[in-house]
């Protein structure tokens, strides 16, 4: 005989009574989260420096699929895409709001693991959780958090002001997010042919890391700090390289030119995509979900991240009539061309 996992019905406690159970798990660690839950706001001492805030909103069967995902591995994932983009303002996070709207489906064991793995990324990165909304859905499961982060005026990098000549740099390596994710979408229709059939995700660790439990890099942001490096402009990789690299360059009315022989992907990647009949490259541009950081610096500041084992400088900048390159490892030049995963897929 299986157990069936408690239930208990989120009618039982109410909404307040779900509320007085997130504020009651949630510890203040910033001085700067001076009222988390319990008011009509929350209130910030932003001090003497900037404030950058983001939002994103997670819709169940659009943007995430509980067949694979683990609730405690969504929350935490919906809290570092937004800590991502915080990251990529060249800040620090400190704050996160969080709406959830819930249909009768969710007991409240789902609305705990959902919370556990918020909170737990939210000790992960030093951020309070300090307000939020709840409703309720007549269909899935929605989520949208709003994260707020500081830094000073003079530290804050756009997309927009990378200039010509400008190196483009990478941290980290690409397209293992993709990679994951196919991984899951197969043994996926293996479990729907036959339910008997025990799904074999071993040896994919890394790609399955990356896909369900990714991590935004605050320790490159650190780390910009320690070698007094500031980029000249930035953006995080939530679609592909190809399209945050086109984001960098028209918003900074620039041309670019990408080397494919320079992007970094690992060895895991490389091999699962070839199992799948998808171009290691391929993965790296258009799968997106990496949340590395793409940035460019000054030609000056080269010798910084010459042989660092985080950073690839991957191109360079060029004025704005000579377009968007692709350069292949025969030297040939294509079009950098955002073709997102629906064409990978269908291509
Ligand atoms: P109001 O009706 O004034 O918007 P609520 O009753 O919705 O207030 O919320 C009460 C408090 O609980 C507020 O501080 C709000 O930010 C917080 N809160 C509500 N829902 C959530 C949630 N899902 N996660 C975290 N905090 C929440
Ligand atoms: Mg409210």
């Amino acid at each position: 005989m299986t157990r069936q996992p408690a239930r208990t019905e989120l009618s039982a406690l109410g909404e307040f009574g779900l509320i007085d159970r997130i504020a009651n798990a949630v510890e203040l660690v910033n001085p700067s989260s001076l009222q988390g839950i319990g008011d009509d706001c929350a209130v910030i001492d932003p001090g003497e420096l900037m404030q950058v805030v983001t939002t994103d909103m997670l819709v169940e069967g659009v943007h995430f699929d509980l067949g694979y995902v683990p609730l405690k591995h969504l929350g935490y994932k919906a809290v570092v895409v937004n800590l991502s983009d915080v990251c990529a303002m060249n800040a620090a996070p400190r704050q996160v709001t969080v709406a959830i709207a819930l249909s009768n489906r969710f007991p409240l064991e789902a609305v705990d693991e959902l919370y556990a793995g918020m909170l737990a990324a939210c000790k992960h990165y030093g951020v309070d959780l300090v307000g939020g909304d709840t409703t309720s859905s007549t269909s899935g499961l929605v989520i949208s958090i709003t994260a707020i982060g500081a830094a000073k005026k003079e530290d804050i990098v756009y997309r927009h002001t990378a200039k010509e000549h400008d190196l483009v740099v990478v941290s980290g390596d690409l397209g293992g997010a993709f990679m994951g994710l196919q991984v899951l979408e197969r043994e996926k229709a293996v479990f729907k042919q036959d339910p008997n059939v025990q799904p074999d995700l071993s040896g994919f660790d890394y790609i399955l890391q990356r896909q369900l439990k990714p991590e935004a890099r605050k320790d490159i942001i650190a780390l910009f700090r320690e070698m007094k490096l500031k980029p000249t402009a930035m953006i995080d990789i939530s679609d592909g390289l190809a399209s945050e690299a086109l984001h960098l360059a028209r918003r900074s009315n620039l041309g670019v030119k990408i080397y494919d022989e320079k992007i970094p992907i690992d060895p895991l990647t490389i091999q699962t995509a070839r199992d799948f009949h998808i171009d290691p490259s391929t993965a790296a541009l258009n799968g997106g979900e990496d949340y590395e950081l793409l940035f460019t610096i000054a030609q000056g500041d080269y010798e910084k991240v010459k042989g660092s084992p985080h950073f690839t400088v991957v191109g360079h900048m060029t004025d704005k009539a000579s377009g968007y390159h692709l350069v292949d490892k025969q030297g040939g030049e294509h079009a950098l061309k955002a073709q997102g995963w629906d064409a990978l897929l269908k291509g």
